[in-house]
């Protein structure tokens, strides 16, 4: 450690640091130099071996691990409360979403929409998410421009097979186009935002091998994307190393149209002439034939998944984005977390849209998660769904790093990761007294008890305010949105 690192280092401290969901230090502090986390320990051990740092003091409150977000649609955020009237059919709600966000949202609307969503994801703790967007370019703008970590996985359809080779096609030239983005315009790593003068700021090197945006690509599900096209995304996803993301046995209607053809999405393909022969086998046994499984891929919701299903996820080293208050608000059910859990399978915590949340709040995620695992755990079948008040915490940082294949960057505090964590306010009157700061966060907590979130380094939420942005401009923005797609309402 030299002298210059010693004096430009800074202390982050509260009466309690979680480190990982495991181990919680009372009066911990982290000690951050740039980008990075250099020391985790009590506060008074690093006062004695940093003396020159400077201290953030948060009191009452507890340091986590910047949350995750394993399942996003951020460009759809203008869309919270808008298709609340179709969530009994999947299909008209998914339609409806389909027309308005093709005939009425603009590039703008859409990057005010994924803009406004980072920022109520910032706001609640959350330091990186997955994304998956149709128009992942302006997402990548918008996420720059917010200073969120994420993988934003260009979105693919099409499910008609005699069209997958020009639909491919199509992916390839998104996918260089969002390549040159980055490389024509690097994401500059973020000043230190403490008040050093500015001579002593420096950009290492570390924040140019690791930018916080990543592509991915997502053929959307099964029942909108080919199998011809599922193979040939899965060839070019190994070819040119992009992380993949995939939605994934979600509902009985998709397990009724693969394992019979029957159903709202079977007859859909009816009106536009378009053959369908189920292949008479569940999604993931399908992905698996198909070589998406071999991709490794982040698979979003796996409600309707049985033993061998989970064996094959395992098997593959693939991931999944637990999604419990979407599964439960279009009434998809539940997936069987503890069972993922046991097999060690990587699973992190999802929002999914707003459209179908209609939060954006891996806290009150984790906390769904550990209620909906214990709806009825005294039958037999309940209790293979129970989960701990550590594991849904676990889910939501370390696991959720787990889950993007990002955990030596991120998910828990430790020296040479990144620094990435959210700070949490402890003395609310729904929050004291607090016994275990775990349980005061999980079952106490909303993410609305953010008071701070930094991300590689950056204080990008303090003192009530989203330092990278105007908030105000934004909120403005997405409410005259809102009134237009109200007024422009497209028949589901
Ligand atoms: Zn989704």
């Amino acid at each position: 450690m030299t002298s210059t690192q010693a004096t430009n280092s800074r202390i982050y401290t509260a009466h309690h640091l979680i480190s990982t969901a495991h181990q919680v230090i009372e009066r911990g502090a982290l000690v951050v130099h740039d980008s990075l986390i250099i020391a985790v320990s009590t506060l008074e051990n690093l006062r004695r071996l940093y003396p020159h740092a400077h201290v953030t003091d948060y009191g009452a409150s507890v340091i986590t691990p910047g949350l995750i977000n394993t399942h996003t649609h951020f460009e759809l955020t203008a869309m919270r409360g808008f298709l609340d009237d179709v969530e009994h059919d999947f299909f008209a709600w998914l339609r409806k979403l389909t027309l308005a966000r093709r005939d009425i949202m603009n590039d703008e609307d859409l990057y005010v929409s994924a803009m406004f969503g980072a920022t109520e994801a910032i706001r609640s703790g959350v330091t990186c998410v997955a994304d998956a967007s149709d128009s992942a370019a302006t997402t990548i703008r918008a996420l720059h421009d917010t200073g969120l970590r994420a993988i934003v996985y260009q979105e693919l359809f099409g499910i008609d097979a005699r069209l997958a080779h020009d639909q491919l096609a199509n992916l390839k030239n998104k996918v260089s186009h969002l390549r040159e983005l980055n490389a024509s315009s690097p994401i500059p790593h973020p000043p230190p935002t403490l008040n050093y003068p500015l001579s002593t700021i420096h950009y290492p090197l570390h924040a140019i091998h690791y930018p916080l945006l990543r592509v991915g690509i997502s053929p959307h599900a099964p029942y909108t994307v080919s199998g011809k096209l599922i193979e040939l995304a899965a060839r070019y996803a190994l070819d040119e190393d992009l992380p993949v993301m995939m939605h994934a046995a979600e509902s009985n209607a998709e397990l009724a149209f693969m394992m019979h053809g029957h159903g709202a999405f079977a007859d859909g393909l009816k009106t536009r002439n378009i053959t369908w022969q189920p292949p008479r086998v569940s999604t993931i046994c399908y992905l698996h034939e198909r070589g998406l499984l071999d991709t490794k891929p982040l698979l979003a919701h796996c409600i309707t998944v049985d033993e061998h299903d989970l064996d094959l996820i395992k098997h593959h080293d693939a991931s999944i984005a637990h999604c419990p208050k979407s599964n439960l608000k279009l009434g998809h059910g539940r997936a069987p977390l503890s069972r993922m859990l046991k097999r060690r399978i990587r699973t992190g915590l999802g929002s999914d849209s707003v459209a179908s949340n209609n939060t954006n709040d891996i806290i009150e995620e984790a906390r769904f998660a550990l209620l909906l695992a214990r709806a009825n755990r005294e039958t037999s079948e309940g209790a293979a769904f129970d989960v701990s008040i550590t594991e849904v915490l676990e889910a939501a940082t370390g696991g959720g790093a787990q889950a993007l294949r990002m955990e030596h960057l991120i998910g828990t505090l430790e020296p040479d990761k990144s620094a990435d964590f959210a700070v949490f306010n402890l003395t609310g009157t729904h929050q004291l007294p607090v016994h275990n700061p775990r349980a005061a966060l999980i079952a106490s907590s909303s993410g609305r008890d953010c008071i701070a979130t930094i991300i590689a380094g950056r204080e990008v939420f303090r003192n009530g305010k989203v330092t990278t942005i105007d908030e105000d401009d934004l909120r403005a923005r997405v409410i005259e949105i809102g009134k237009r797609l109200a007024i422009n309402e497209p028949d589901a």
